[in-house]
């Protein structure tokens, strides 16, 4: 199948969540199962420090904005090779006045005010590509609200082009709390007529949703995680869509994401002062976690569970429930703590108090390291995940990978990829972690007392540690399942186009 993959971040080119790792990832698990996977994203300033060769297409692309037309080019790249996979073509759309800036989205003050502008253009310019280029398409895959308009300009505007007509379209949700919106005037940017704004299709609230778009217009949705799949059709989780999605329930499923096991492997892993695998895991651990105190400040002490959260600091990650138990257990426990991360500066100031206070007891870096997140993943006794909502969470599958346990709010995909260690779930070598339901400080104070209950049964803590470490989360199998719903659009695309 002919796959043309939209998004707007790609790691190499350009990163700031957990989309750019998946839009690097999938392509090239796609292509070693023999699919023909084309990528496309905006070809921000960052593209050029990617280290990818990077050519000019002699194309020129004009896009109709409102009532002006704003011309674009295309530059060609690739992503690497991974495994057995040819490696995946890239197309940047490039237009500087929209791409050529520091950051993606905004600045650290808030968003650019033009970003429904830019991605009204980039998501018409997909499909302008896909036009100019006489690209084959069968199944477009777009993500968030970035690109959710394409599944609508596909089946209003580009139905009848070449290589066009009998193409699919398949929106991913990786986080319903973006969702594009923007007030209602910018409709006249969109070009589309005044008719679709209505509160069954683009308005919402009175504005323009773009996120809301994709879910209206596309074939087939998906989320990240299977039970994210059908929170969101509840008013907790929906975001104000669940409305929407309840309609669309019958085309809404989940799929897991997967791990970069190129990325994130402690036997090969150059961040590591160690490396380690599962025949080496007790002393390799212990030399990581031995290394990761003495950068950190902490003392040397073997026997004290560390506990590790890394990500952004915000209440959806649940900080602030760490925040509030941080106190008590650095009081009268012989527990360590690491933070690493950046987010709302009230958290920022709270663990910085706690960490003055609590010298011995409690790490803070309120950076973005790749390197520390690795050493923290590698020398670590357990990993919080606390999250109000978790659309798929990637840390709880590095954190298995490389034997740390992780003690998560039971949501979204950490329900999909945690399994409580339950005296039975223990018996039966099926737990893989801890976790909680409640959203209380009580609750995840709970979760940690009886990790840490184990933690103090070494053979009991390694046998937990031996089942993490068997868990697959490879692209590939989730690539599988990708390609699965691919078939199923292009079977009924190929069924309407006969009726
Ligand atoms: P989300 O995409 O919602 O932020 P995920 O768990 O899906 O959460 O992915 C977050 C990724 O970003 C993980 O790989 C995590 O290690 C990484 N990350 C988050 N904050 C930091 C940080 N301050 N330093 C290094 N890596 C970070």
């Amino acid at each position: 199948m002919n796959i043309l993959f939209a998004s707007s971040e790609v790691v190499p080119f350009s990163k700031t969540g957990g989309l750019a790792d998946v839009s690097a990832a999938l392509p090239p698990a796609l292509a070693s199962l023999g699919e023909q996977v084309t990528v496309i994203t905006p070809a921000y300033r960052s593209v050029w420090s990617a280290g990818r060769p990077i050519e000019p297409l002699d194309v020129d692309l004009s896009i109709p904005i409102g009532s002006k037309v704003v011309e674009g080019t295309l530059l060609r790249s690739s992503l690497p090779a991974n495994g057995g996979s040819t490696s995946v073509p890239v197309l940047l759309v490039q237009q500087d006045d929209y791409y050529d800036r520091d950051g993606l989205y905004g600045t650290p003050e808030g968003d650019y005010v033009d970003n429904c502008e830019r991605f009204v253009f980039f998501s018409r310019a997909v499909l302008e590509t896909a036009r100019l280029l006489s690209l084959p398409v069968d199944v477009v895959h777009c993500h968030d609200w970035q690109t959710a308009l394409v599944p609508a300009y596909l089946q209003i505007e580009y139905r009848g082009c070449p290589g066009l007509e009998r193409a699919g379209s398949l929106f991913t949700i990786h986080n319903l709390a973006f969702q594009g919106q923007f007030w209602h005037w910018d409709m006249l940017l969109t070009g589309l007529d005044w008719k679709y704004f209505n509160w069954r299709q683009l308005e919402f609230h009175g504005k323009l949703n773009l996120l809301k778009a994709g879910l209206v217009f596309a074939d087939r949705l998906n989320t990240v995680s299977p039970r994210y799949a059908e929170e969101i059709q509840t008013s907790a989780y929906g975001a104000g869509l669940e409305g929407v999605l309840q309609q669309r329930r019958a085309v809404l499923s989940g799929i897991l994401n997967g791990v970069d096991d190129t990325v994130w492997n402690p036997a090969s892993d150059p961040y590591l002062p160690q490396n380690y695998d599962a025949s080496t895991l007790e002393s390799g651990k212990a030399a990581c976690k031995a290394a990761l105190q003495a950068e950190l400040g902490l003392p040397q002490a073997p026997q004290a569970p560390l506990v590790a959260f890394v990500g952004r600091l915000t209440e959806q990650k649940g900080i602030d429930l760490v925040v509030d138990v941080l106190p008590e257990w650095a009081r009268t426990a012989d527990v360590q703590w690491v933070v690493l991360g950046t987010g709302e500066p009230r958290f920022h100031q709270a663990l910085l108090t706690l960490a003055e206070r609590f010298p011995h007891k409690l790490a803070v870096r309120l950076e973005f390291s790749e390197a520390l997140a690795h050493r923290i993943e590698g020398g670590a006794d357990m990993f919080l995940m606390p999250s109000r909502f978790e659309p798929c969470g990637l840390s709880q599958m590095y954190s298995m990978k490389y034997g740390t346990v992780p003690i998560v709010r039971a949501t979204g995909g950490l329900v999909d990829t945690v399994i409580d260690a339950t005296p039975q779930a223990l018996a039966d070598e099926q737990a893989t972690g801890f976790s909680f339901s409640e959203c209380s400080p009580l609750a995840l104070s709970e979760a940690l007392r009886r990790a840490c209950e184990l933690y103090r049964r070494p053979d009991q803590w390694r046998r937990l540690q031996a089942v993490c470490l068997r868990q697959d989360w490879s692209w590939q199998r989730s690539a599988r399942q990708y390609q699965a719903l691919y078939r199923h659009i292009c079977e009924w695309r190929m069924q309407a186009a006969t009726v």
